[in-house]
């Protein structure tokens, strides 16, 4: 028996058929966090009741095209462990690949091979430090089960592994620590690792840890990962809408069924003013 996680919405792409679930709340306390759903935010939703509100709003919205990708975030979604089994198994029969985006502390082999089952395709590790002090100090938490899950993860799903640079935290050392660390994993087999680097927001941070990095500082950081591996990116939140020129938006839907279109802009000063659930 599973039960419910908290749900401030689902987000609809104006692209294509895809879908993002967020499921709020967090093991970890980054203190570089932006994420306004690292606490207990939105509706408390059963696995059956996302599934309606995805079936639903995705038939308004998309019409008769079939998903063809829905991505699990947070917040954490690996936290109830039979929820997300049972998320994924329900989202296969409606969409065509499923995604998950983790931190990947709780992702051990039994989890993962339990979902890959149920019908996941890909996971989105969060790596956000590689030296094990600076780990601790910035999430609260030890990073060796992280690696131990990417290393286990490899070939066995597809692997795409995300680090924030930090200037003067995370930048050219550790980044260069974490190419290596992935690219001896590559050398296990034949299937790529997507790398991404994306870029400290200061203004979004929950603690003041540090600056923007500088676009050179970026560059550079491509290049540490270049040396090592064949599928480096400079990213932005979302790799896979960034073909869009003109302002982007998503439509949210929220879990009493509203759709309403957002800016990033929106996103930001609305998501401010959810309440979190104590
Ligand atoms: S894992 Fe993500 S949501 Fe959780 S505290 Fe860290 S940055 Fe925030």
């Amino acid at each position: 028996m599973y039960g419910y996680r908290y749900v401030p919405f689902i987000t609809l792409s104006e692209l294509k058929p895809r879908v993002w679930i967020t499921l709020s709340g967090c093991n970890f306390r980054c203190r570089g966090c932006f994420s306004f759903a690292r606490n207990a935010i939105g509706a408390p939703m059963s696995v059956e009741a996302v599934i309606r509100l995805v079936k639903k709003t995705s038939n308004e919205y998309y019409g008769d095209a079939q998903l063809e990708e829905a991505v699990i975030t947070g917040g954490e979604p690996t936290l109830d462990k039979n929820y997300l089994v049972n998320l994924v198994l329900k989202l296969k029969e409606i969409a065509g690949y499923v995604v998950l985006d983790t931190n990947g502390y709780l992702l051990d082999g039994i989890y993962l091979y339990e979902l890959i089952k149920a019908g996941l395709n890909e996971v989105m590790f969060d790596l956000k430090v590689w030296d094990k002090k600076l780990h601790e100090w910035y999430t609260g938490y030890p990073n060796k089960q992280i690696l131990e899950n990417i290393r286990n993860a490899y070939g066995k799903v597809k692997l795409v592994v995300n680090t924030v640079y930090i200037p003067g935290i995370v930048d050219e050392k550790e980044i260069e620590y974490i190419s290596r660390f992935l690219s001896e994993i590559e050398k296990r087999g034949k299937e790529k690792i997507d790398y991404r680097i994306n870029g400290f927001r200061a203004e979004l941070s929950r603690e003041k840890i540090s600056r923007n990095p500088y676009p050179k500082e970026m560059e550079r950081a491509f290049s540490i990962v270049s040396k090592y591996m064949k599928n480096p990116a400079i990213g932005k939140s979302c790799m896979r809408e960034r073909e869009i020129e003109v302002k982007r938006s998503w439509i949210t839907v929220f879990s009493d069924g509203t759709l309403k279109r957002r800016t990033l802009d929106d996103y930001r000063a609305e998501n401010k003013k959810m309440k979190v659930k104590t």
